[in-house]
């Protein structure tokens, strides 16, 4: 496997990837900031690169943001960007289930467990749920809630879907509901699959761990909508109509970001070091993930 292209403080070599490109996908946490801290030098990486008439797509796995609350942190960063720029892991699922998965009404309810992210793309694209926020579903369960999810009465005839994302209240009772669902056929998605996810500089359970127990007790895996899976890049793609061979996927994830590129025959892919990986990781001897370039920095493309 060649060797990723160090570019960091290289001119030359900069302006020699960046023509190679009209469309950039940037994964956005540990790209563009870290939680609240804004990289150096991001918004005039990104103006540099629509001046030079690139076209931006922002792909994030986060599934408890919807793409109107990303516009808000967006502006809050004091970085331009289109609403319809931005795709993350919960549009992807609701139009997976909306337009692709497209399953006859009643049966196309979800069970959502996760955040209002996924409520707000479901209700964008019309899908009905239940679950969620709900406040019927945070609380501890009842005797009588075994019972009911045991015969079926507690059970919504209607749910076809069990989608999970990253959910900060999962509990027995979602557990247990959803696995109801899934032995009755129901089918699996997931918003991402993350492990982990990187919050004040320490890392968390992500989507997948807080899902687990869900896949673990059906003994199957959810059909998942985020990076690196190949579904999100046809959704992006069917939204954007790209040239695969001129778009570069931006990220510091090699088991997200840079797979997703490769896997999707992207022309290109560039790592920054300021997220989960390190250089250590895909310069390594057998790494299987490596990226075409990378840079310390993002702002270094302008630097
Ligand atoms: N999932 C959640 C819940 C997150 O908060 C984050 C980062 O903020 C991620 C996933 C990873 O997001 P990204 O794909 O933008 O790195
Ligand atoms: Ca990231």
């Amino acid at each position: 496997m060649s060797q990723p292209k160090y570019l960091t403080g290289d001119k030359a070599a900069i302006q020699e990837f960046l023509d190679r490109f009209d469309v950039f996908l940037f994964d956005c946490d540990g790209v563009l900031w870290s939680g609240d801290h804004l990289f150096p030098k991001v918004p005039e990486t990104l103006d540099m690169l629509r001046k030079a008439g690139k076209q931006l797509v922002f792909v994030t796995n986060n599934s408890t943001k919807s793409r109107a609350d990303y516009k808000k942190k967006f502006d809050k960063m004091g970085i331009e960007a289109k609403v319809e720029e931005v795709f993350g892991s919960s549009y992807s699922a609701a139009v997976y289930i909306a337009r692709i998965l497209a399953l006859p009404p009643p049966k196309n309810k979800v069970f959502v467990v996760g955040e209002t992210g996924i409520e707000q793309e479901l209700d964008a694209e019309s899908v009905p749920y239940i679950g969620g926020t709900d406040p019927a579903f945070r609380r501890d369960m009842t005797p009588d809630d075994f019972a009911g999810l045991a015969n079926g009465s507690a059970l919504d005839p209607d749910v076809g879907i069990v989608l999970t994302g990253l959910d900060f209240h999962i509990n027995y009772l979602k557990m247990a509901t959803a696995h109801q669902y899934l032995q009755r056929g129901a089918k699996f998605l997931a918003t991402n699959i993350d492990s982990s996810l990187p919050m004040s500089h320490a890392l968390f359970p992500g989507a997948g761990s807080t899902g687990a127990g869900i896949r673990y007790a059906a003994g199957a895996d959810p059909v998942a909508l985020g990076k690196p899976s190949q579904a999100m890049m046809e959704a992006i793609e069917g939204k954007f109509h790209f040239d695969k061979a001129r778009t570069c996927m931006v990220g510091d994830r090699l088991n997200t970001d840079i797979k997703f590129g490769i896997e999707g025959k992207l022309g290109g892919t560039l790592a920054v070091l300021t997220g989960v990986n390190k250089k250590e990781d895909f310069l390594r001897e057998g790494s299987e993930v490596v990226p075409m370039a990378y840079v310390d920095v993002l702002g270094d493309l302008v630097a």
